[in-house]
């Protein structure tokens, strides 16, 4: 997760990058695997969307990214959760994430990092914010990258 951070740093303009601190949560689905560690970055780009997804692809890539099942246990995934107040829905990229709006361990790190945030849809972020979600994550560690 550090040197995937690193690696956003290239994507980001100059100063721009803002990392929430890590998380560890328990995975979802059923499959036996160990607890994840996730947050949430934050950056300007000069990247257009699509780009921005071939980026974070080649990152995951790069970092020897590993998956045998659904669901299963992998070494890195990175999601484009929101670009701007966009709304894209082609075959190869959704955003808002579709899942973000019901998972703690993306909606908590990102209220780390952007506590005011009003999603595309108009929805505050601190409304879907409350401490049954808190308490779901363990806070693991900072990031390492600044
Ligand atoms: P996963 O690795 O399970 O996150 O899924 C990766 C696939 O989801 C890729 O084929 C992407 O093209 C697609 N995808 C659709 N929307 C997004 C998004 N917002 N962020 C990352 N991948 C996305």
């Amino acid at each position: 997760l550090n040197s995937a951070c690193e690696a956003l740093l290239s994507l980001a303009s100059p100063g721009s990058l803002v990392i929430s601190p890590y998380y560890r949560s328990a995975p979802m689905g059923d499959v036996e695997q160990p607890d994840y560690v996730n947050a949430v970055a934050g950056f300007h780009t000069r990247l257009p969307p699509i780009e921005l997804l071939d980026a974070l692809q080649h990152i995951e890539n790069q970092q020897g990214r590993l998956r045998a099942l659904r669901w299963g246990p992998r070494t890195l995934d990175l999601d484009l959760l929101l670009y701007d107040d966009q709304h894209i829905d082609i075959p190869r990229l959704v955003v808002p994430h579709y899942g973000m709006r019901e998972r703690s361990f993306v909606l908590v790190p990102l209220s780390d990092i952007a506590p005011e945030l009003i999603l595309p849809d108009n929805t505050p972020l601190s409304s879907l914010i409350n401490k049954s979600l808190k308490a779901e994550l363990v806070l693991a560690q900072a990031s390492t990258v600044k």
